[in-house]
């Protein structure tokens, strides 16, 4: 038995791919739609993460400009947020939500929230575990072992934890970023709304991702024969 030829695998897998797709969809829409709207005051993105930051008193970090389209992420390691050119430069409400939410986790970082280093902790064992989970189960499905399909699925339950933290580090940088951004004079108010739609659509994907983790680790779980009740 392989695992594409399996019709239970479809049923398992599509949900969640058809709501990471939409969610893709949607950011690119919204982030589209709100990158053609600058806002009142002008800051670019990386102006704009620098004033929420100065503001918060958070000097330690630095500001780069980073390849890629919507690849803005925050380095704990080095302590650096990095933008991407769309963000960086553009003064559009777009930018600047992507850049505070950015400034966001630097401020996450700053003030010890735990869930960050929680889930800074998670990668590599999560990647480890994500590599690996596709091995066994591999040769779980070929041998037709079970037992293997339930280690994979062990291996493959770090991945689900990993989405599954992600989602509250995730809302909480959004949530500081709102905030920050107007008690920074970086936008009005009624920007700051709009800068929110943005962030809203991007927290899809990452609810996408953790339900497809979910729906995946659920197939796993029933092909290792964990929810049979005959033996
Ligand atoms: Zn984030």
């Amino acid at each position: 038995m392989i695992m594409g030829f399996d019709p239970l695998y479809f049923l398992f897998a599509l949900p969640g791919l058809a709501l990471a797709l939409l969610a893709s969809m949607f950011v690119r829409s919204r982030f589209a739609h709100y990158s053609r709207i600058p806002s009142a005051r002008g800051l670019t993105g990386a102006e704009a993460a620098q004033v929420m930051l100065s503001r918060a008193g958070v000097r330690e970090v630095s500001i780069e400009m980073t390849n890629g389209f919507l690849s803005d992420h925050y380095d704990p390691m080095s302590r650096t947020l990095r933008l991407s050119p769309d963000v960086y430069r553009s003064t559009s409400l777009a930018a600047i939500g992507v850049a505070c939410h950015e400034a966001g986790h630097a401020l996450q970082h700053a003030t010890g929230y735990a869930l960050l280093g929680l889930r800074s902790a998670l990668v590599p064992a999560t990647n480890i575990g994500s590599t690996l989970s596709y091995i066994v189960i591999a040769i779980g499905f070929l041998l037709q072992r079970p037992q293997f399909i339930l280690l994979g699925a062990l291996l493959f339950s770090l991945v689900v934890l990993f989405a599954v933290v992600t989602l509250p580090v995730e809302w909480d940088a959004s949530a500081r970023a709102k905030v920050s951004m107007v008690q920074a004079g970086v936008v009005t108010v009624a920007e700051a709304g709009d800068a929110a739609k943005v962030l809203n659509a991007a927290f899809m994907t990452y609810v996408a991702a953790a339900v497809s983790a979910l729906l995946t680790l659920l197939y796993y779980l029933l092909r290792a024969g964990v929810f049979r009740r005959d033996d």
